[in-house]
């Protein structure tokens, strides 16, 4: 990029040249790309910053990898970067927090959902701003659209997510997210990791940052960072606990040799990297590019581990697709590599159900769009319903998803076809 031109490799692969250079805001964009896109295309873009959930950071990488000569198609620019044309009305059932993680905290910052699994949001910031992020309603600055929810680092409410931690013995495996734990100090990457090894319900957590996938400089330059990872993971070897690395890649072009050199670093540290993917129209929505994705991912010793459906996200209705071009791809991705490389497709239940198998509804209606899951084993009394985007229906779909006196009569019908009955229980229904 023109842009970048002046700037030695050294420099353009140290993390910190990165990050200081990153793109936060509409004149820095014009600035990075100027020459490189109609001056159209900066105007869509400053007004899509101004609608948008989250705040935008997208570093000087990210940027290189995109085809600016097809800027509107190129999948790294829509997940970075919004443009205001390409805006799609919400679905009324959308929410900011729509998988509820705030109703479940018994402390700030820390959900616990599952029986043996917690979620600890140690902070509130990550290296480059995701436009789908599922807790859009706490990461990043506030934004014209949103007042976030506060996840700051903070000693006091880190020593009371500790302390319940350790208090309910049935706890054992954390996952430590955020914000992105590539934003950690060193310091802080150790000090999480000893407490939570010292504890003697913990036989497993995992760090997780969608940092190899938009910033794997810092993994080639941060040598304090890696080397507390490290000394955690074999802390855990010493004592029989799993310590892993969970990543965030999307589609195989944030797979390059900077990549793979980033991926080969963590491997030869001995150091376990899963990948959960989030399936984003425009993005990886093909098979073709999904098995791609799982393949690169296999070059780099990456498992690819999860393919969450998109969730229920306020303000990006057009990166949603639906359940069943999900259900698709799996069907033509199983089979074309091993198993153990094969990622799991889930929808992470909207209302606080957890990750289901996509495949196991109850029921899904392609028309209304509307699928129906159980969770037996985090929330047995409750019914949880995903939603396709109504774009995506059929004419009779959104024809019907047009009338707001049609709302509840659909959701009744798919209730009704799970439950056999035609008054079902009001509390059946997870709020959504
Ligand atoms: S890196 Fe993860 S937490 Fe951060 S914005 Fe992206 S999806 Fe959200």
């Amino acid at each position: 990029m023109p842009a970048y031109a002046q700037v030695s490799e050294a420099e353009f692969l140290d993390h910190r040249w990165q990050a200081k250079h990153s793109i936060t805001n509409a004149a820095k964009l014009l600035a990075a790309l100027e020459g490189l896109v109609p001056e159209e295309f900066f105007r869509d873009a400053a007004e899509g910053f101004k609608h948008a959930p989250m705040s935008v950071r997208v570093s000087p990488y990210l940027l290189s990898l995109v085809d600016w000569t097809r800027p509107y198609e190129d999948p790294l620019r829509i997940q970075f970067i919004p443009v205001a044309s390409r805006r799609l009305p919400d679905h009324p059932k959308l929410g900011l927090d729509s998988l509820h993680e705030r109703a479940d905290m018994p402390v700030p910052g820390l959900t616990h959902r599952y029986p043996d699994k917690a979620l600890f949001l140690a902070l509130d910031t990550c290296p480059v701003y995701c436009r789908f992020c599922t807790r859009s309603y706490a990461v990043g600055l506030d934004t014209e659209q949103v007042e976030k929810f506060q996840l700051r680092v903070n000693q006091e409410r880190w020593d009371k997510v500790f302390a319940y931690i350790a208090s309910r013995p049935e706890l054992e495996d954390i996952v430590i997210s955020g914000g992105d734990a590539f934003q950690l100090r060193a310091e802080q990457i150790s000090q999480i990791g000893e407490t939570l090894l010292a504890m003697p319900n913990i036989r497993r957590f995992r760090y997780a940052t969608k940092g190899p996938a938009v910033m794997p400089q810092k993994v080639l330059t941060d040598d304090a960072w890696l080397d507390a990872l490290t000394r955690v993971v074999e802390q855990g070897r010493r004592l029989h606990k799993e310590v892993a690395l969970h990543t965030h890649f999307n589609h195989p072009n944030e797979i390059t040799t900077i990549t793979k050199a980033a991926m080969d670093r963590l491997f030869e540290r001995g150091i376990t990297v899963r990948n959960q993917t989030v399936l984003v129209r425009g993005v990886n929505d093909s098979a073709d590019t999904m098995t791609l994705l799982a393949r690169r991912l296999g070059y780099v010793n990456v498992h690819p581990y999860y393919v969450y459906v998109h969730d229920l996200v306020k303000g990006v209705e057009d990166l949603r697709t639906t359940l069943q071009t999900g259900l698709d791809i799996e069907r033509r991705l199983r089979g074309s590599t091993a198993g153990f490389n094969t990622p799991t497709f889930v929808v992470d239940a909207p209302g606080g159900g957890g990750k289901r198998d996509a495949h196991s509804f109850e029921h899904y209606d392609r028309e209304t769009g509307i699928a129906v899951y159980t969770a037996p084993a985090v929330r047995p009394d409750k019914l949880f319903l995903y939603f396709d985007p109504i774009d995506r229906l059929s004419l009779a779909g959104q024809a019907r998803w047009a009338d707001p006196r049609e709302h509840q009569a659909m959701v009744d019908e798919a209730v009704r076809a799970v439950c056999g009955t035609s008054s079902p229980p009001r509390d059946l229904l997870s709020a959504v």
